[in-house]
């Protein structure tokens, strides 16, 4: 009997969820993977794509071949998806699933776009396409809503993650959708997603977990699952002959106690020359400990999210309850053990910034706090997060910043491009004639006339505009997408 055909369609090339959902079914099921590289990851540096850029005729037509279409997105995408599940709707009998954040957090737009939602995790997305195939005789799935049909919210979780299994990186063939052509891709992408574990204790408001964590409370959910480390070395060794990057997905790796880090580290050194792009935690217990093993991976880069500079912030807002002192402690102590061990390390720290609540004082705080990382010593990056995807909340204050034209922009347009500013000086070690403390003055304020906020949006979308080019041509390169550059 010919298998029925399924394709996954992601926004995001290191996307997990394809690989870990199309592992569950790739026995039944011909497993193929769509990722649509302008409109996704490349886009969200700096968006310049819309919905309206995409060659619906030819995307409905190439989707036509396969019986079922899963979509994982997040809320950013949502114009794309709706558009692309409509029209396969209306033209083919595509049956369309749509999951990932969009799913979870905004579930009930959602289903008026598709035939199933995968509201929660999808690990049981066998259950659902057998119902589909067996033509509805049960009605319900847990963690799916058919949309067709009335039902109440059912979610249900996978308690030990090791029983998953492990993700599937050999599609029948994967394709890029790129300047309006699908391309079938000639190499795999270098970089992975791993998850050791999946959940977070602190409830960060900007942060998904804030929600997750009220519907796992409710649904006597675990708000931690791991898995161990043997089993997350053995997934990195079979991932190993094609991955050049792994990217641990934790919400939180620091969870693990300091056996654990150790174990791991000492086994992930033996795998072979691959980088670890892992998050650490400054709150966590042991975090010197945790970060002196760390520090002896070969090849590793760490960010670190440390939201704001400003205390209030900080900690009547964010809940991050840290004071800045020990987070400089923390920092530097921890620049100075990536410095001993001489392996291959980069840090970065990241910010919220253009959060609705902040304030002058809030910003000049946080600009404050990046003039005491002067002189490090090793490269700093500054990532600033307007935008932590997959709330509500954030995406829009996500237009607070990226939109250079918004309110919040012209308001302070001055100071948000003086992070910029600072940070390259001290990225590239050209920090020595930097002042040690920025006070807010006279001539701060004519210079953050908002007559000006044009210059600065314009000097902001060029170093943007530079970055998504860097990164789009890496990107393809990796992938020998070079017919497709132009
Ligand atoms: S921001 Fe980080 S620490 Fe806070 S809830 Fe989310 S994953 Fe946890």
């Amino acid at each position: 009997m010919t298998k029925k055909k399924i394709l996954f369609l992601t926004f995001d090339l290191i996307s997990l969820a394809p690989n870990l959902l199309s592992a569950q079914v790739k026995d039944k099921y011909e497993v193929y993977k769509l990722t649509f590289l302008d409109h996704g990851w490349l886009n969200r540096v700096y968006p310049t794509l819309d919905c309206n850029d995409l060659d619906i005729p030819k995307i409905v037509n190439f989707c036509g071949s396969f019986d079922y279409v899963a979509i994982s997105s997040m809320s950013t995408n949502k114009e794309e998806v709706f558009l692309i599940s409509d029209s396969i709707r209306k033209k083919i009998s595509t049956k369309v699933i749509v999951g990932g954040p969009l799913g979870i957090y905004e579930k009930e737009e959602t289903g008026k776009h598709c035939d199933v939602v995968c509201y929660w995790e999808g690990d049981n997305l066998i259950e659902v396409l057998d119902l589909l195939d067996s033509k509805y005789k049960q009605k319900t799935v847990p963690n799916f809503w058919l949309t067709k049909e009335k039902f109440e919210f059912n979610v249900k979780s996978v308690d030990k993650l090791g029983d998953l299994p492990f993700q599937n990186i050999f599609y029948e063939d994967e394709f890029i959708y790129l300047n309006k052509k699908i391309i079938k891709q000639k190499k795999k992408f270098n970089i992975y997603g791993v998850e050791s574990a999946r959940g977070c204790f602190f409830n960060c408001p900007y942060c998904s977990n804030h929600y997750l964590n009220k519907v796992k409370a409710l649904n006597n959910i675990k708000i931690y699952r791991k898995k161990s480390i043997s089993r997350v070395i053995d997934e990195i060794k079979e991932l190993s002959p094609y991955a050049d990057q792994i990217r641990l997905s934790d919400d939180n790796f620091f969870f693990r106690d300091l056996e654990e880090i150790k174990f791991f580290v000492n086994k992930f050194n033996k795998i072979g020359n691959i980088q670890l792009v892992l998050d650490l935690d400054f709150r966590s217990k042991d975090y010197l400990g945790k970060a002196k093993e760390i520090s002896k991976i070969k090849n590793w880069i760490a960010g670190t999210g440390i939201q704001s500079g400003s205390s209030r912030l900080r900690f009547d807002v964010f809940n991050r309850h840290i004071s800045t002192s020990k987070i400089l402690y923390l920092f530097n102590k921890t620049l100075k053990m990536c410095r001993e061990s001489k392996n291959n390390i980069e840090l970065s720290y990241s910010f919220i910034l253009g959060y609705p609540k902040e304030r002058l004082s809030d910003i000049l705080e946080n600009l404050n706090f990046i003039l005491k990382l002067r002189g490090s010593g090793v490269g700093l990056g500054l990532n600033i997060y307007t935008n932590i995807l997959q709330t509500n909340k954030t995406e829009k204050c996500a237009k607070h910043f990226y939109d250079t034209q918004s309110e919040n922009f012209k308001k302070y347009s001055f100071y948000y491009f003086l992070h910029y500013l600072l940070n390259h000086l001290i990225y590239h070690r050209i920090d020595y004639f930097l002042p040690k403390q920025l006070n807010d003055s006279i001539f701060f304020r004519i210079l953050n006339f908002r007559a000006f906020s044009g210059i600065y949006s314009f000097f902001i979308d060029m170093i943007y505009k530079s970055n998504q080019k860097t990164i789009r041509k890496s990107v393809l390169d990796s992938l020998e997408l070079n017919n497709a550059k132009d």
